[in-house]
């Protein structure tokens, strides 16, 4: 055996009891640019896949920053901890795609949660296109799974894209908001309101309580608004109040996940859903596969010559684009 297959079954070895130093290491491998550790991230995935089938819940998490997401996360994850569950958080981190800063990334955060042995967090991988935070993060939530975890918690900072990213990996998407000061819906762009499953509305403790309330009323009257989907009972989505300082609401809201997977589970939903994912997430490498070769040699170079062509009126845009997909074809 040569030392490359050692090390990788040793580590899917360690993944699959689930070793949490093995883990960080399986997600630092699947996280890494280069082309040796690729290949021996796939050869891992691989050897996972044909192991025992687990499953856990995929829950994605968005809100922008302040509303309290690490610290909901925290009380949540204790709380789930406290009923026998292993909790794996992950984040996708917008920033880290544009300027390799990290807002997730924060080593203070989750303290109580993060000294539990139940529990792995794992702050965003740094410097990565967004197709390539996607991938590394769908890959990250299958080495949990295999590592036995019963809930992945995939949180994002709200900004567009990255909810786009988590409600495509999860099974339920949460949105966590904060008490609005006056009548406004907080500028949640409606795209965001309809994917999610439960609206949290945040801080619902001392003297933002009221306000919590009345924020809480009106996204669950906008979301009386929306268009029932088939892949909700009656009632869902659905607002409520929390206060993850005080865990006010914490048990209810769990509650409310249960009984919709529960009910998605009975009805189909749930496989159909993680079945378009995996298709979905089939296309997007395809068109990542092909975006990467534009960018390659020899075919960047006749780009610029075509591009050059097309710029001095010798080729029209159309027979150029036509040139260029030939030779790649
Ligand atoms: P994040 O940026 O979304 O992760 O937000 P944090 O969890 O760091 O919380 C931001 C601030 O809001 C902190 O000062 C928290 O103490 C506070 N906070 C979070 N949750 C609650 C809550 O349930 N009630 C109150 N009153 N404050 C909260």
């Amino acid at each position: 055996m040569t030392g490359r297959e050692t090390d990788v079954s040793a580590l899917a070895a360690g993944v699959a009891a689930g070793d949490r130093r093995a883990l960080a290491r399986a997600i630092t491998l699947v996280e890494s640019g280069r082309a040796d550790h690729r290949a021996q991230a796939l050869d891992l995935l691989d050897r996972l896949r044909s192991g025992p089938p687990r499953q856990a819940l995929r829950l994605g998490l968005s809100g922008t920053p302040g509303v309290g997401k690490s610290t909901f996360i925290e009380s949540f994850g204790l709380m789930l901890i406290a009923q026998g569950l292993r909790v794996a958080v992950l984040a996708v981190d917008p920033s880290s795609a544009r300027s390799g800063g990290s807002i997730l990334g924060d080593k203070t955060r989750m303290e109580r949660l993060s000294r539990e042995s139940r529990a792995f967090i794992r702050p965003s991988p740094s410097q990565a296109r967004m197709g390539g935070v996607a991938r590394r993060t769908r890959e990250a939530v299958a080495l949990c799974e295999s590592a036995g975890f019963d809930i992945v918690l995939i949180e994002t900072v709200g900004v567009g894209q990255s909810e786009t990213v988590v409600a495509e990996l999860c099974d339920l998407f949460l949105l966590l908001l904060a008490p609005a000061g006056g009548d406004e819906l907080q500028g949640v762009k409606r795209g965001i309101m309809e994917m999610a499953d439960l609206i949290l509305v945040n801080k619902a403790d001392g003297d933002l309580k009221p306000a919590a309330q009345r924020t809480m009323a009106e996204y669950a009257g906008a979301l009386r608004l929306l268009r029932r989907r088939p892949q909700d009972p009656e009632g869902f989505p659905r607002a409520m109040c929390v206060s993850a300082l005080e865990t006010g609401g914490l048990a209810a809201a769990w509650e409310d996940m249960q009984t919709l997977a529960a009910w998605r589970q009975e009805n189909g939903h749930w496989t159909a859903r993680r079945a378009a994912q995996a298709r979905h997430w089939f296309e997007d490498e395809v068109r990542q596969g092909l975006l990467a070769a534009l960018s390659r040699e020899p075919v960047r170079s006749r780009m610029e010559t075509l591009g050059q062509d097309v710029a001095e009126g010798r080729l029209s845009p159309e027979a150029a684009a036509e040139r260029l997909l030939s030779a790649l074809r």
